[in-house]
């Protein structure tokens, strides 16, 4: 089964920095930076390749809970990026739709 959907089912502890009946975030287990979050939602979108119309709402509820993560990390001042891998082929594992929210170091442009 979808490792992101265990997490969601909580049948793998991990601890919630979110908790929300759509969305959840909690922190990277390899993290890339001082501060990287993940934000998914309950739902399976299995890419952003694979998101639809009808996603458009959760979409945009991603975005305002990176947001949100983001400056509860204090990193409103300091500045965060925010990452979609979208297919293998730009480095995405985890075919779950995720958010990355990195922050608390340089982040240098473009990413390799
Ligand atoms: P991506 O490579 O864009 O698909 O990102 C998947 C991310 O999930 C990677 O940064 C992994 O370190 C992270 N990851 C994998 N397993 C877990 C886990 N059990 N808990 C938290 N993060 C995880």
């Amino acid at each position: 089964m979808c490792l992101f959907c265990r997490i969601a089912g909580r049948e793998l502890p991990t601890e919630l920095l979110v908790d929300e009946p759509d969305v959840l975030a909690f922190r990277d287990i390899n993290p890339k930076a001082p501060t990287h979050i993940l934000v998914i939602p309950r739902k399976h979108i299995s890419s952003l390749a694979s998101a639809e119309a009808g996603d458009v709402e959760l979409l945009g509820k991603l975005m305002l809970t990176a947001q949100r993560v983001a400056h509860d990390a204090g990193l409103r001042e300091s500045g965060y990026r925010v990452v979609v891998n979208t297919g293998a082929g730009a480095g995405q594992s985890v075919f779950h739709i995720h958010l990355h929210v990195l922050g608390g170091r340089s982040l240098r442009w473009p990413p390799g």
